[in-house]
């Protein structure tokens, strides 16, 4: 059989793996600034933590995870999303502080079962932040500060922000009763899922792309219109806040995030350069409730998560142009044969000490294919070694971008290499 990666998963390398890192680096950069620590959480987690949070009526937990049983016949999952697994972390672990809010950050894979396609797979790769422990509706802000602060750090110009809320427990019941009413007549005109989705969670039914769905969706009530004149004050604060930062956002009021831990102000960056039904580059929201949903003590929170596949396929595609980071200079060492590879690696443990970037080759080809090599792959000097260098103990070293080159006695003029190579670190 030949062997392949299972369907939805992908190989990242080469390139993607530069784009990646831009990503991955502008984003912690970000975080820092924001005051944001790191957490890592286990890959796989008791299915409870999401069964129990992210809702039984989800299309995520209905169909999408990964569950398995363990030699011991626990069900675990593969998360298919970090804020489930980072609330479970922060009650387990008691990360609360007197100075709440506590920010946390995280970068992992996730996985879903879905059907995939272009900007969908099975395993994708999210960072995010989670705010925990104030309900100030400035902090809904800073959030969504922050993930617009990221995009556009990346280069983009032209994403939308769409905005909502969704209410307290009080409002959504409100909204529930009137949908349900709504929806009731329509029930046959609904597609199958739909109809299924509406027995177990009617709120699931906003989760559907299929157009016929959507045009009935149009016209039901929206759950902004069922605020209490609380949630109402909190989120005209958050967008007073988002006004004064000079954020545009769009109201939406049919913004309905597919968990059901969302409360009060939710979001989404999307982007019309994206293929239609997959142009959701991040999205977050509040959960006042899931903390203690999950046994931990009444603490609100906010966050969001950004799909690092999906945002690195659109910056390819309106090829955004990065800066690679400050980086050292790379140097190359060409050995003529055998000999001369045995000679080197007395070269190679001085650099290597010293913290140069450097590398061999390690089969010998011609030179010319050599150099060529060097050029191709990045590399700033090249230090040619055969015979006539170790007979003589000196080495040339030839800058390959800026075509000069130095003579250097190995022996005696150690320090001399690091200089003509440290003087040329490319920024
Ligand atoms: P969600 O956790 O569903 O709100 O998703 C947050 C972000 O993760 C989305 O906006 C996407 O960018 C990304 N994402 C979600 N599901 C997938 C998937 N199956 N494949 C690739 N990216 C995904």
């Amino acid at each position: 059989m030949k062997l392949s990666s299972p369907r939805g998963t992908a190989d990242i390398y080469g390139e993607d793996i530069d784009y990646r890192n831009f990503i991955i680096n502008t984003a912690r950069k970000i975080f820092e600034i924001f005051n944001y620590s790191e957490i890592i959480t286990p890959a796989f987690e008791y299915t409870q933590v999401f069964s129990r949070s992210i809702g039984e009526g989800t299309d995520i937990v209905q169909k999408e995870m990964y569950t398995f049983m363990d030699r011991k016949g626990r069900s675990l999952t593969l998360r298919p999303e970090g804020t489930a697994s980072i609330v479970r972390a922060v009650i387990e672990n008691k990360i609360y502080s007197e100075n709440m809010p506590l920010k946390l950050f995280y970068i992992g894979n996730m996985f879903r079962y879905e059907r995939p396609q272009k900007g969908r797979m099975r395993e994708f790769w999210q960072l995010g932040i989670e705010s925990i422990g104030t309900d100030n509706p400035v902090i809904d802000a800073e959030v969504i500060w922050i993930l617009n602060s990221f995009f556009k750090k990346l280069g983009f110009k032209k994403l939308i922000l769409l905005v909502n809320s969704m209410g307290c427990s009080r409002c959504r019941e409100k909204f529930l009763a009137e949908f349900k009413k709504y929806i009731k007549p329509e029930l046959g005109k609904l597609c199958s899922d739909c109809q299924n989705r509406f027995e177990k969670n009617p709120l699931r039914v906003f989760d559907c792309k299929k157009n016929s769905c959507r045009s009935i969706l149009d016209s039901s009530p929206e759950v902004s219109s069922y605020l209490c004149s609380e949630c109402k004050e909190n989120f005209k604060e958050v967008l007073e806040c988002l006004k004064i930062l000079k954020i545009k956002y769009r109201t939406d009021k049919n913004l309905v995030r597919g968990f059901d831990y969302y409360t009060k102000t939710i979001f989404e960056i999307i982007s019309e350069d994206l293929y239609s039904a997959q142009n959701a580059l991040g999205g977050g929201g509040r959960y006042d409730n899931l903390i203690n949903q999950l046994g931990g003590p009444e603490l609100p929170a906010t966050g969001f998560a950004v799909g690092i596949d999906r945002t690195m396929m659109l910056m390819k595609q309106l090829n955004l142009k990065f800066t690679k980071l400050a980086r050292k200079s790379r140097v190359y060492l060409i050995a003529m044969n055998k000999n001369c590879q045995i000679y080197s690696l007395d070269i190679l443990k001085y650099l290597r000490e010293m913290e140069v970037i450097c590398d061999i080759n390690f089969n010998n080809k011609n030179l010319k294919k050599e150099i060529k090599w060097a050029k191709d792959n990045n590399y700033d000097f090249i230090i040619i070694i055969g015979e006539d260098e170790i007979n003589s103990g000196s080495l040339t070293i030839k800058d390959i971008k800026k075509f000069k080159q130095y003579k250097v006695d190995w022996k005696n003029q150690k320090d001399k290499i690091i200089e003509i190579i440290g003087a040329n670190d490319y920024d």
